[in-house]
């Protein structure tokens, strides 16, 4: 690789200016000839980061989700073992589950409301 202005071959950091809308692959010495090109690439990325943020809104697992899981599964008179079939996890799971020893994640809280049509991911106001 050489400087495409001195010719000097670019061992240390190189730079990419422009000059007349030309771009150039240059030494240090050489870049203060032109003005610095903007790494596109970078400010893309910066872009997509900043847009679209937050465009779900945040949900919590609700404090008392072991109780409801329970009181719900009871009044549905399931057993932990069936609910478990339910939504496809061993009853060993339910149990921790339900004593509040596991908290589960996104998922497994959606498959668990789905099955016992309750609401375990509540928005982080209501309580
Ligand atoms: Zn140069």
């Amino acid at each position: 690789m050489q400087c495409e202005i001195c010719g000097s071959s670019l061992t240390g950091r190189m730079f990419t200016i422009q000059i007349e809308g030309a771009t150039f692959r240059v030494c240090s010495s050489c870049a203060k000839l032109g003005s610095p090109v903007r790494n596109k690439k970078a400010v893309k990325m910066a872009v997509k980061k900043s847009s679209g943020y937050l465009e779900e809104p945040l949900l919590e697992l609700r404090k008392d989700y072991n109780k409801v899981m329970r009181q719900e599964r009871e009044k549905l008179g399931l057993s932990q073992e069936q609910l478990g079939r339910k939504i496809n996890e061993k009853p060993s799971v339910i149990k921790l589950l339900e004593s509040g020893k596991l908290k589960p994640n996104d998922l497994l809280a959606k498959k668990v409301e789905y099955a016992l049509k309750i609401k375990l991911l509540v928005p982080p106001e209501s309580e």
